[in-house]
C-alpha cells in the first residue's frame, strides 16, 4: 500500500487526501478512505495525523452530540462530493472497462 495522502481522485481528477478512517466499533476494520482536501462545513469527520506523521493522517467520525476535538476542521468523505460518486459505486459490482486513460481497477488479494 502506498504512503501517499496526496492524490487525484481516479475518477473525476480532483485532488483528494488520504486518511486512515479509523472504525472501532466491532467487526469494523480501519482502512483507507478518500476525502476532500478543503474542510467543509457539513463534514461529520475531522483528520488527524499521529505523531505529527502527516504521511500517515487517520480520520474519525464525530457522531451528531458528539463533542468536536478543538481545533478540528470538518471534513467530508470524497464520495459525498466527488460527481462521479455513481461510478465509485458501480464499479464495485460490474467493473468496466471503457474508462479511458485510466488504470484498470486494482485487485486487491481477499
Ligand atoms: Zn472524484
Amino acid at each position: 500500500m502506498s504512503d501517499s495522502t496526496c492524490r487525484s481522485c481516479r475518477s473525476c481528477g480532483a485532488a483528494i487526501l488520504w486518511a486512515k478512517l479509523i472504525d472501532t466499533r466491532p467487526g469494523k476494520t480501519s482502512k483507507p478512505h478518500p476525502f476532500d482536501p478543503e474542510p467543509n462545513p457539513k463534514g461529520y469527520y475531522y483528520l488527524y495525523a499521529p505523531g505529527g506523521d502527516v504521511a500517515k493522517l487517520e480520520a474519525r467520525y464525530v457522531q451528531r452530540g458528539e463533542a468536536w476535538p478543538e481545533g478540528a476542521k470538518r471534513r467530508v468523505s470524497h464520495f459525498a462530493t466527488c460527481p462521479d460518486a455513481e461510478e465509485h459505486r458501480r464499479e464495485k459490482r460490474q467493473p468496466r472497462g471503457r474508462q479511458m486513460g485510466l488504470t484498470p481497477p486494482r485487485k486487491d488479494p481477499p
